[in-house]
């Protein structure tokens, strides 16, 4: 691909700067707030965080005395402006006033950026803007969308300002400049649509639904904009919608009613970008079509960075914003290079950036305004105007909306103005040479590219289900592991399948009738056989060198892998896990292998030396472990368990839940399959209160690794509790209950990021996580927004069949559990109001989720575990009132706070009791290494599995101290 020659750029950069005339935007004047803050910040990095960190939360902070508090907590230590200290200093006490003056400042920084609240405002200042030879597109500000009612409400705007601006443009007088490319005429009205903002249940799995549930949205969008002639640009978002935005794209340019006039958006700093374009120009020219294509940089660069980081998946975008800055031009080149089937917007502040653009085109010789430049409203006005004068077709990206929803966008835009590698901060805000501006970004050197911590262990990556391949695997699991449903599971005892008689069919939740496996049952004399056979396994297993067992673990990681995307399927059909939560549980089993075996290795021995002493410290193996399990995670908790035993040293008994049955007695072929030897691993599935309580109070058996019900945990902990005749060492139970968690939303809260995270919390796996979020605490002055919302979003959630990717809910577990919740459910209509109860398919196990509010917080519906999808909304009238509702259970296991307040949050930090803690995120999906898990009172022993406490647990410590002084004489290092 050819780029413009650099000589020709820089006599095009140097044209567009003289024209400027050293001129600078309004936005960097510091004779207004705005110059003031970006000044302010860009001369301290630590105020700048600080600063639009408060600037975001400020249009919420209705009360004075909280906005003081904000202001006190976000600045105080941050500020080392004088006259930023001493106007604090007066504000903070006159909170009124600093009220007042805040509102003020942040209504007119959003001013800046945002054209006016509604199309009626914006219509005469773009009439304005025309008669200065400026076009525009116009965007619509709004909150994240989280329910299909918000999403239709999307689609009605789009649709009422196309009309509007469609009706005003009837008036407008033509101006060539403006509004001809060359060819002919173009749209005077152009429509910037936010894809996401179409459909509230995109799946990153199930991209076909939400191309169709898109695709209805758009339509009538499009039609309209036919009849009224008007462009539509597919904006383009994060990363993992991009596929898909551009196959929708295409997809709605076959269709006969959409307009003509169609363009999206490219993202320089994507690493695919070059390919995409190719395949999009390719397309074109096959369906001779022509299409519009506005070349970008991407404005999530630090979002797509960080997810991408801490997923672990390959990061999308460059590292260095000279690859960005080079990515853009040559993709402008390759855009210019396609004239009969691109056509070319380029939006840029980068004066290097358009100068190698237009001098592309001119040595292509096109029409100079067969390409247009696009800047945003609000920003680098002297560029602007170099161009217009130029003759270049020049139109603004304009956001219309009110400032609460366009507080996000506010923020990215002044980051982007502050941003240490930015172009406009360089240019307005520290006047770097022209030289320098204009420098070939292929050989300038680029300072930043995110330097992120690397992680003492790194989590087994989850599948990334937007990428087609990782979907056909998932699919070919599915069918392989349906061919294989009915199959009968036996025993393992010792070298033996045992095949007692007695079974149990495990069946598919979301399917009834149909039998995923036929599971055989020990009883007692089974597990007195298994006992044995562990018994005589134990002394060569423990004595075993401890890093030859990890080695052991780390192959079960790896043949866990290999099959993973079976195994996963496998919880689909079983236990009624959607695609991501098996995939989940798959990764975190693996993870369990690799840490446990690493820790193990780091803990296996330590040694305390003195001149004539040897101490070692090591650790023991304690004996037989049995391993009881919930079926909730089919695969991790088992294994978990297992594997913490095994590395140990002891010889482990896995007894799994009858419900997912069939996942164990995979998981035990795998432990054996890796080679750890039959006596040390067996599989003895069978009924809890017969098998299980039997194994648990049997002499010989040493560790009781539980995870289970409150219900079930107490037994065995007194059973355990109790020294049988014969009974040689105390019992050790490692017992991991329920809980009644609780998230609370404070009063400042960002719903756009709380309410999605709570649903997911809710109603993630139909609400059977131990780590689920069964009790909502909202403070008052935002309960009726919350409770609106959630409803809202909880009513678009997909209920149905679990191997279908577009459903997010599936079945709860079992007609018994089904039974039990219904019931919940029904009593509860008693003491609280049902906010929302959501349809299920019939003939399954399905219960659409629930939610009643204004719920007593000493009702049962706020105090047990009801392990459905069911939440109670409690209201609190202050942050007090809700530390002692969410205190206020006999559990604590996990629990979340959303908040924007400083001092708030280190509050709940120190004072919500429970054993896992998430701000400002969902409460569930905690990570082995990265949130070790468990918690206290009636949820458990706090042995916090996946943690580095964790192994000590199933050990016996031992000290050996060894003399080393014989006669007087110690050997040791040489005398030199
Ligand atoms: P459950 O207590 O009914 O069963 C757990 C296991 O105990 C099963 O294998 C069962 O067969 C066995 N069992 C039942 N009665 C027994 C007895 N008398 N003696 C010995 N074993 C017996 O729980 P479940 O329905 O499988 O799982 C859901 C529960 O697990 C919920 O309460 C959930 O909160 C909890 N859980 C807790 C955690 C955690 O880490 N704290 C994690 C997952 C699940």
């Amino acid at each position: 691909m050819n780029t413009a020659p650099g000589q020709s750029i820089q006599k095009k950069g140097r044209e567009i700067f003289a024209r400027m005339k050293g001129a600078t935007p309004r936005l960097f004047s510091r004779k207004n707030l705005m110059g003031r803050v970006l000044d302010w910040s860009m001369r301290q990095e630590a105020l700048k965080i600080q600063l639009f960190r408060l600037i975001d939360v400020l249009p919420v902070l209705a009360d004075p005395r909280a906005l003081a508090e904000h202001v006190d907590d976000y600045l105080a230590h941050a500020a080392s402006s004088t006259i930023l200290r001493l106007c604090l200093a007066a504000g903070l006490k006159l909170p009124a006033l600093l009220a007042f003056a805040a509102r003020q400042g942040v209504r007119q920084m959003a001013g800046n950026f945002i054209l006016a609240p509604d199309s009626a405002a914006a219509i005469p200042k773009l009439r304005q803007m025309r008669e200065h030879f400026l076009t525009f597109t116009a965007d619509i500000l709004g909150e994240t969308v989280l329910s299909e009612k918000e999403a239709a409400q999307y689609q009605q705007r789009y649709l009422g300002l196309i009309e509007a601006l469609a009706d005003a443009s009837q008036s407008w007088p033509d101006i060539e400049q403006l509004d001809s490319d060359g060819r002919g005429s173009i749209p005077k009205v152009n429509v910037s649509v936010k894809i996401s903002a179409l459909y509230s249940q995109i799946q990153p799995a199930a991209p076909e639904d939400a191309i169709q549930h898109l695709s209805e949205r758009l339509r009538p969008i499009l039609k309209l904009a036919k009849e009224r002639g008007v462009f539509i640009n597919f904006d383009m978002e994060h990363h993992g919608l991009k596929d898909l935005t551009l196959e929708l794209f295409k997809r709605m340019l076959g269709e006969p009613d959409a307009s003509a006039h169609l363009g999206i958006a490219v993202q320089a700093y994507l690493r695919d970008a070059a390919r995409d374009l190719r395949e999009l120009i390719q397309w074109a020219s096959q369906h001779h079509r022509r299409v519009t294509v506005r070349l970008v940089k991407g404005a999530y660069w630090d979002t797509e960075t960080i997810l991408a980081r801490q997923r672990d998946w390959p990061v999308p975008v460059f590292g260095h914003k000279n690859e960005t800055d080079a990515s853009y031009e040559e993709l402008a080149s390759m855009m210019l290079e396609n004239p009969e089937t691109i056509e070319c917007a380029f939006a840029t502040h980068n004066v290097r950036s358009m100068a190698a653009c237009i001098a592309r085109a001119e040595a292509l010789s096109r029409h100079p305004r067969s390409y247009e430049i696009q800047m945003l409203y609000g920003m680098a006005e002297p560029i602007k105007q170099a161009l217009i004068q130029m003759g270049h077709r020049v139109r603004e990206y304009c956001p219309i909306g009110e400032i609460l929803p366009g507080m996000s966008y506010l923020v990215r835009r002044l980051l982007e103005n502050t941003s240490n590698e930015g172009f406009l901060r360089a240019t307005f805000g520290e006047a770097v040479p022209v030289e320098e501006l204009l420098a070939d970004p292929r050989e300038r050197q680029s300072m930043k590219s995110m330097v992120l911590p690397e992680p003492p262990f790194r989590n087994e990556p989850h599948t990334d289900f937007t990428r087609a391949e990782m979907r056909g695997r998932m699919e070919r699991a599915l069918q392989t592991v349906r061919k294989q449903l009915g199959g009968s599971y036996p025993l393992l005892i010792g070298e033996r399948e045992v095949r007692p008689g007695r079974v149990q069919s495990s069946i598919n939740p979301a399917k009834p009738s149909e039998v995923v496996g036929v599971v055989s049952q020990g009883g007692v004399k089974e597990a007195d056989a298994a006992i044995a056979e562990a018994k005589a396994a134990f002394p060569r297993w423990s004595r075993m060198d401890a890093g030859t067992r990890a080695a052991i673990l780390e192959r079960t990681a790896e043949l866990i892998r290999a099959a993973r995307f079976e195994l996963a399927a496998l919880e689909g059909f079983e236990t009624g896990k959607t695609w991501s939560e098996a995939d989940a549980d798959v990764a975190e089993a693996i993870d369990f292998c690799r840490y446990y075996a690493g820790e193990m290795r780091r803990i296996s021995s330590s040694v305390y030396e003195v001149p004539g002493e040897l101490n070692i410290h090591h650790y023991t193996a304690r004996g037989i472990a049995v391993i009881i399990a919930p079926w909730n995670f089919p695969l991790a908790i088992l294994c978990g368990m297992t594997a913490a035993a095994l590395v140990a040293g002891n010889c482990a008994i896995m007894k799994p839940s009858a419900q997912s049955a069939v996942i164990g007695a995979r998981l035990a072929r795998l432990f054996r399959e890796a080679g750890v030897p039959p006596g040390a691993i067996q599989f003895l599935s069978g009924p809890g209160s017969s098998v299980g309580a039997y194994m648990v109070e049997h002499p010989d058996v040493a560790v009781i690794a539980f995870t289970g019900s409150k219900e079930v945990g107490l037994r065995i902990w007194e059973a355990a509790g109790r020294t049988k005749p014969g009974q040689l060492q105390l019992k050790k139970v490692i017992c991991e209950m329920g809980g009644k968690n609780a998230i609370i939303v404070d009063a400042d809260a960002d719903l756009d990021e709380a309410v999605p995270a709570i649903v997911a919390s809710a109603f993630g796996y139909q609400g059977q996580k131990c780590s689920a979020a069964s009790r909502l605490i909202v403070l008052q002055p935002v309960y009726e927004r919350v409770l609106e919302r959630l409803v809202e979003a909880a009513s678009s959630l997909r209920v149905g069949p679990p191997d279908d990717p577009a459903n997010s809910v599936g079945p709860v577990i079992d007609s018994a559990a089904f039974d039990r919740i219904r019931a919940s459910i029904e009593a509860a209509k008693g003491y609280a109001r049902m906010a929302f109860s959501g349809t299920a398919p019939e003939g399954a196990y399905f219960i659409g989720p629930t939610i009643f509010c204004d719920v007593p917080a000493d009702s049962a519906l706020a105090q047990e575990e009801i392990f459905g999808p069911v939440l109670a909304v409690i209201r609190a009238r202050d942050l007090d009132e809700a530390l002692k509702i969410a205190n206020g259970t006999e559990f604590a296991l996990t629990g979340g706070f959303f908040s924007r307040s400083p001092r708030n949050i280190e509050r709940v930090k120190r004072e919500f009791e429970v054993g896992n803690l998430y701000i400002n995120r969902g409460i569930t999906g905690a990570l082995v290494a990265r949130h070790p898990f468990g918690g206290g009172r009636m949820s458990g022993g706090g042995t916090k599995a996946g943690g580095r406490d964790y192994l000590l647990n199933f050990l016996v410590p031992r000290v050996v101290t060894e003399n080393l002084m014989r006669r007087g004489f110690v050997s040791g290092p040489e005398e030199s």
